[in-house]
């Protein structure tokens, strides 16, 4: 096991901590469904980016019967 050689200062572990802050997500409202979504995301609830859509959401898909 490692053992440290000297005792970290709070002013030294505090200030190592400074940059340990986490940033707030900043949603936006998704231009299709208004729903928010990550900014240059694809919309995880319609799948559209921008006014293209993109990713086929499963509940649009026909499923067939006897595929299944
Ligand atoms: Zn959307």
């Amino acid at each position: 096991m490692a053992v440290q050689q000297n005792k970290v200062s709070k002013s030294r572990r505090n200030n190592r901590r400074a940059h340990d802050a986490l940033t707030a997500a900043n949603p936006n409202e998704c231009p299709n469904c208004g729903e928010l979504k990550r900014p240059h995301h694809v919309c995880p609830s319609c799948g559209h980016y921008g006014d293209r859509e993109i990713v086929a959401m499963a509940d649009e898909i026909e499923l067939d019967e006897d595929a299944a």
